[in-house]
């Protein structure tokens, strides 16, 4: 144990470095460790990965009190540059920014879990015993802030110049298979792949899906790591990696069988999300829109409610247009006839857009309506015709109605 590295902390605020080890000393704070991503993208030659860009966490762990060792730094830094944001009493994490860097300070901690995929029960321990608690062994090298050496208890260097993602332990998906996702998005930004027992851990685990909750459950029971921590994964795969490379991975390695079996065989969601993203919908509303239960999933991610609405407003739409398509109504219609028919129901446009990543019956048409159709007004305003001399009420709707109906069947 004990290679000493000069890493570049150039990039990180002035004084941050020096302020913590004589907060930490003052408190009487023995250890303090910088772990995580920063570690690890130091450590990697930057030819590796054309996608790393520059820190936006700092992850520190110590050996003491959270809370006392962000209030001194605040009192030493001044609160213009600190600001403290959230602290985690159970875990005994705190958040603060530094000069707009993110902070998280976590005390070392032991985990067990008392049911796979549940929050587990933490004891406080020492940096070394913290590095077990961890995903990959690439994400558990600490560099001592004392000593300056790093501690890779768990080969992590090793896999670095491998570029290989290995779990630290046999139970890691077991325990939290939120992992799986974190994998996808490691090997996607850092162009690394995942080591042969890793893959065939998830595989295993999957298979055996040792949840208590499975997903013909109720929704509301599943347990975090099947929940809500697995959607902000998602999120962060879909918002910052690259997401057709880390979803492949993700696919392959059996990882959509977490959220849905249909899913897990889907080939569509990589033309789905892409047109999402044109459209203006949140990528992870429509890789969901592909599962064989859409608003249960959603309610199982506890996806926000406005979310939750397009996918209800979507299996809606999906019935009344493959009742529209097997019958033919449509075969004779015009422009205003089609607006007529996705207007009267006042879906929100986003469903509509929705339903046209899912390329459900008709949907050329309903592509027409959002790119033109629904844009086109009367070309004459209410305004106009009271000048012209019509009366406002029932009449007058009728005929800004009809202008509208006879500009958009001219046009088209
Ligand atoms: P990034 O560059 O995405 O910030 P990171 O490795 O710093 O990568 P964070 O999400 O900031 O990732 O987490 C910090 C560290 O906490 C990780 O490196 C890992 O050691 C640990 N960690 C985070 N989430 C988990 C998890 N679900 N299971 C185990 N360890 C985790
Ligand atoms: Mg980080």
């Amino acid at each position: 144990m004990g290679l000493k590295v000069e890493i570049n902390f150039s990039n990180l605020p002035k004084n941050l470095i020096d302020t913590l080890r004589s907060s930490a000393q003052e408190l009487g704070i023995d250890r303090m460790a910088i772990v995580g991503g920063v570690i690890r993208d130091s450590l990697i030659d930057l030819d590796v990965s054309e996608n790393l860009q520059p820190p936006k966490d700092l992850d520190l762990v110590i050996e003491g009190s959270t809370i006392e060792l962000a209030q001194m730094v605040q009192e030493k830094l001044g609160l213009t540059r600190v600001s403290i944001s959230q602290e985690n009493r159970a875990f005994q994490t705190i958040k603060m920014v530094v000069d707009g860097l993110f902070i998280d300070i976590a005390r070392a901690r032991a985990e067990k879990y008392s049911s796979p995929a549940e929050n587990p029960k933490i004891e406080p321990t020492s940096i070394e015993e913290d590095l077990h608690r961890r995903d990959f062994t690439i994400n558990a090298i600490a560099l001592d802030l004392n000593t300056y050496k790093l501690i890779d208890l768990h080969g992590g260097l090793d896999a670095l110049k491998k570029q290989e993602l290995t779990f630290i332990h046999s139970h890691s998906v077991q325990e939290d298979p939120t992992r799986i996702i974190r994998g996808a998005r490691y090997a996607a930004r850092l162009n690394f792949h995942l080591s042969k027992e890793s893959i065939h851990q998830i595989q295993a685990t999957i298979k055996q899906w040792p949840w208590e909750w499975n997903p013909t459950h109720s929704e509301h029971l599943a347990p975090p790591a099947l929940a809500t921590r697995l959607r902000m994964e998602l999120e962060l795969l879909l918002e910052n990696e690259p997401w057709e490379q880390a979803l492949e991975f993700l696919q392959n390695w059996g990882g959509f069988l977490l959220l849905d079996k249909r899913l897990h065989k889907d080939q569509k969601w990589k033309k789905r999300i892409a047109l999402a993203l044109d459209l203006g919908l949140t990528p992870l509303t429509a890789l969901i829109a592909g599962s064989s239960n859409p608003l249960s999933l959603s309610k199982r991610l506890q996806l926000a409610g406005k979310q939750q609405n397009l996918l209800k407003e979507l299996d809606e739409l999906q019935s009344f247009f493959k009742d529209i398509y097997f019958s033919k109504k449509y075969i004779n219609w015009k422009p205003s006839d089609w607006c007529d028919a996705i207007e009267n129901k006042n879906w929100h446009s986003n469903s509509i857009a929705l339903a046209i990543c899912l390329e459900i019956p008709l949907w050329e048409s309903l592509l027409r309506w959002f790119n033109d159709w629904r844009m086109i007004k009367s070309p004459l305003s209410a305004r106009d015709l009271i000048k012209k001399g019509w009366e406002p009420g029932p009449g007058l709707n009728e005929e800004l109605k009809r202008l509208r109906r006879k500009k958009l069947n001219e046009n088209n």
